[in-house]
């Protein structure tokens, strides 16, 4: 016989507990099913822990709104919990005359989503700012920051379990079967829960998980891919104080300097599409290609200064060479199935945006 449980969530990320977490704050009984031993092990580990002001995602689609909303929450969010953060700023960079009008398109694209604080700066005013920067010219976002991923997650658990709710750690979900009385879900272990309502929200394995409950139509389910990105952590103290981006490349934003919580500077992410999404090793030769990326806006990086940081995999649903995909929130009005929620495609700005989907899934 199963368990009755209102709602239960899948996955234990950033997207998963702010789900979680906003559901319960709506007076629902809440489980969230979490395949690792601790919470926030997969990509919400692994990224740049950037608040992205909003500024690169087609006009009008979810990623812009729930960026420019999720950025908004998420800065009032760690204010009020007391989450490390700062709104350090960014500055984007043009490294040669024929880089500017990609600046200028990124000015578009960010008033045209209600991003209005973007600055302009010559090559004297950003090295005013940030005197070891060399380029032509510069958009400063003041509205960028850095969040302390862990912090928050932490955070938003202590809010989900305050109001009710509970995270079942060591409890992957093998198979669901959807049928008129509600959810029928089987964990790995064989534990067997009924729900109401299901968020799928595991990331990388989501359209996996998906393809594995029985009465979803699976042309509804993508197909996934992995772009892989690697980082490197610089040996030393920091160059500058605020982020730092190139131009922005094909399939992610160029190898750009972040700095986390403690001052630490770090590169990347590159890109590197592969086919297994557990491939988190990080190949020192990739480091190579770094410095000649780094260099044209960093003079001043040394030989051997960048040491092999680690991995992150983004889950995507555009092939190598399509457009980027938007995210997916997919509920029974797209694939009939009442009570279920499945959300594809949550990469950047998937961390910024977490308070923001969480908001979106509790309006399906
Ligand atoms: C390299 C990189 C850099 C990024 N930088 C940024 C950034 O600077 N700013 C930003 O806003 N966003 C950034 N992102 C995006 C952001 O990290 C993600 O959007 C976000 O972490 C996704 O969270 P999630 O909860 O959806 O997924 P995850 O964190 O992957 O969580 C999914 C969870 O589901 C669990 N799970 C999987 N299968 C099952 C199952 N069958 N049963 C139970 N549990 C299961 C997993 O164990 C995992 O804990 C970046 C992403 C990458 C890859």
């Amino acid at each position: 016989m199963s368990e009755a449980v209102d709602c239960v969530v899948v996955g234990a990320g950033v997207v998963g507990l702010a789900v979680a977490r906003a559901l319960a704050l709506q007076g629902r009984e809440v489980m969230v099913l979490e395949a690792a031993d601790a919470i926030g092990t997969g990509t919400s580990s692994r990224n740049s822990e950037v608040i992205h002001a909003g500024l690169y995602y087609a006009t009008g689609s979810l990623k812009a709104r729930l960026c420019v909303q999720g950025r908004d929450l998420l800065y009032a969010y760690c204010a009020e919990r007391s989450v490390p953060h700062r709104r350090c700023g960014k500055l984007i960079v043009a490294t040669s005359p024929e880089q500017i009008p990609a600046l200028q398109g990124i000015e578009a694209r960010a008033r045209a989503n209600g991003v209005n604080d973007l600055q302009w700066l010559n090559a004297a005013a950003a090295q005013a700012l940030e005197p070891a920067l060399q380029c032509v010219a510069a958009l400063y976002s003041p509205s960028t920051g850095i969040v302390d991923s862990h912090a928050l997650m932490l955070a938003l658990q202590g809010d989900l379990e305050h109001a009710g709710g509970l995270v079942a750690l060591n409890s992957p979900l093998a198979h669901a079967r959807c049928t008129a009385e509600g959810i029928h879900l089987q964990a790995v272990d064989g534990t067997e829960l009924l729900a109401r309502t299901v968020v799928n929200a595991a990331g990388l394995a989501a359209p996996g998980l998906a393809r594995r409950f029985e009465g979803l139509d699976a042309r509804h389910v993508p197909m996934p891919h992995y772009a892989k990105g690697s980082y490197f952590t610089l040996a030393g103290r920091a160059p500058f104080s605020r982020l730092v981006y190139p131009a922005p490349e094909a399939a992610g934003l160029g190898v750009h300097l972040t700095l986390d919580m403690g001052g630490q500077a770090r590169f990347g992410p590159d890109v590197q599409w592969v086919d297994d999404p557990a491939d988190l090793q990080v190949d020192p030769a990739r480091g190579d290609a770094f410095y000649a990326e780094v260099r044209k806006y960093w003079p001043g990086l040394k030989d051997g200064a960048l040491v092999p940081g680690y991995a992150g995999m983004r889950p995507k649903i555009s092939a190598p060479g399509e457009p980027a995909a938007d995210f997916v929130v997919q509920g029974a009005a797209v694939h009939g199935v009442p009570g279920l929620v499945n959300l594809f495609g949550i990469e950047s700005p998937g961390l910024t945006s977490s308070l923001a989907i969480g908001a979106c899934v509790v309006a399906l």
